[in-house]
Formats: C-alpha cells, structure tokens, sequence
C-alpha cells in the first residue's frame, strides 16, 4: 500500500527552475530507447458483409475499443494503439513500464515518495514529545507496518531491532466509521421500480443518516491514518 498516498500534494513540479538543456534532457530521457520493439498495431475489426468498420482492437491483448461513430475512429485507434504500448517511468529515469501497472519504477518511487515526505515535514507543525503526548504515531520503517501505539513503545521497538532512533515521527489520526445513509438505501433499492426512492423524505433520509452517525459511534472501530500535517521531533537521546 502507498503509505504516502494521503500526503498532500505539492504545488508545481517537484524541480523547480529546470533550465532548458536539463529540460530537454528530461524529455530526452522519456523517449524510449532505442531498439525498443514497437508496439504491435490496432487490429480493424470490420463486418463479415459489409465490410464495416465497428472498432479497434489492442494488437496484445484483444481489449476492443468500439467505433460508434464516424468521430470516435481516430480516439479509438489511438486508445488500442496506447493499451498494452509501454510507458515511460513518470520519474524520468528512462525505463519502460507497463501502462497497467505502476507510473513510477521502484526506485523514482522511493525518490518521489522521499521527496514528497521532505515537503511534507517542512510543511507540517513541529511538536515535542510532550506536546503530542500519548498517541499513536507513523515512521515507515518503524514499528508494527509503521504504527506504534505511542512514541516510547516505537522507540523501545527500534532500539530492540537495532534500528537507528529516528529524527522525527509522524502524529496520527483516526479515520471515523461511517455508514452512509444514501449508499445503503440506494443498495436496498436496486431491485425496486424507478420511482421507489421518490416515497422516501428528505426528512427520513436526515433521520436514518442521525441513526446511522450513532449507532458507529457506538461500535468500537478506530483506524489510524498518519496525519502529516503534524511531527513529532525526537530528542536526540533517551531521558534519564
Ligand atoms: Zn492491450
Ligand atoms: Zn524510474
């Protein structure tokens, strides 16, 4: 799972003031190298009698792209053309991935993610240990898939592992339960006639939502999500 996936996300380009030789290279780098094999064409596939042309199919894996109309032929061939065509790594390195899988290769994604982090932790509000207090806390690399119950148990952990004390945690956040009230009617009422949800007030809607809103108060879920808007700083040394 992509740990970082709720960071915000930056404004602008990550390299800023690229100048245009380091640009050029950029885009250089996103050119396939050479000698790669070209993608296998779009198949046609036309009417056995009219000889009619009805879409385009990938040339690898067969996923067909329809032609309704005249308009959509062009997009169509472009979409069967692009389906299974490698992609560049977003990050720039060069490397071919496939369009389905991830954008980044492993090693842009580590730099991106560290990169967004960086932002992240400039961004974010610096608290000691004791203005945190007790609380669940994130560090990748650290404690239970990153978690720990509180600052000292993912220190105690690290410490036992024998894994550097980090600079710095991130605070956490809990995800509240929620059942919303629309969803679960509009499930109910999937079988029913077109009309049905026009007999249902607005005034129900609000009261079964109010249930709802209690009745998950009520259940003992909490689920932790690492706020990056706020860190911890760990002092240096362990007290006393
Ligand atoms: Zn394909
Ligand atoms: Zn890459």
């Amino acid at each position: 799972m992509d740990v970082l996936s709720d960071l915000p996300i930056l404004e602008g380009p990550v390299v800023r003031d690229a100048d245009p030789a380091e640009q050029a290279a950029h885009e250089q780098a996103q050119q396939p190298p050479p000698g790669t094999p070209a993608p296998p064409k779009p198949l046609a596939l036309v009417t056995e009698d009219e000889q009619r042309l009805v879409a385009y199919a990938c040339g690898k894996c067969g996923t067909v792209f329809p032609v309704w109309k005249d308009g959509d032929r062009l997009q169509a061939v472009e979409f069967a053309a692009a389906c299974c065509a490698p992609v560049p790594c977003l990050g720039g390195c060069g490397m071919l991935l496939s369009p389905k899988g991830l954008r980044r290769c492993a090693p842009c994604r580590e730099q991106y993610d560290a990169e967004r982090e960086r932002a992240a932790y400039e961004k974010a509000a610096k608290l000691t240990p004791a203005q945190y207090g007790d609380g669940m806390v994130y560090r990748k690399g650290y404690g239970d898939d990153g978690y720990a119950p509180d600052l000292d148990s993912l220190l105690g952990q690290a410490e036992h592992a024998g894994i550097p004390r980090p600079a710095y945690v991130w605070a956490c956040k809990p995800r509240p339960f929620k059942l919303d009230a629309q969803d679960i009617v509009d499930a109910g009422l999937q079988d029913h006639h077109d009309d049905a949800a026009e007999g249902i007030s607005d005034r129900a809607m609000e009261r079964l939502q109010e249930f709802l809103d209690l009745w998950c108060k009520e259940q003992d879920i909490t689920t932790w999500d690492p706020d990056y808007s706020r860190v911890i700083l760990v002092p240096a040394e362990a007290e006393g």
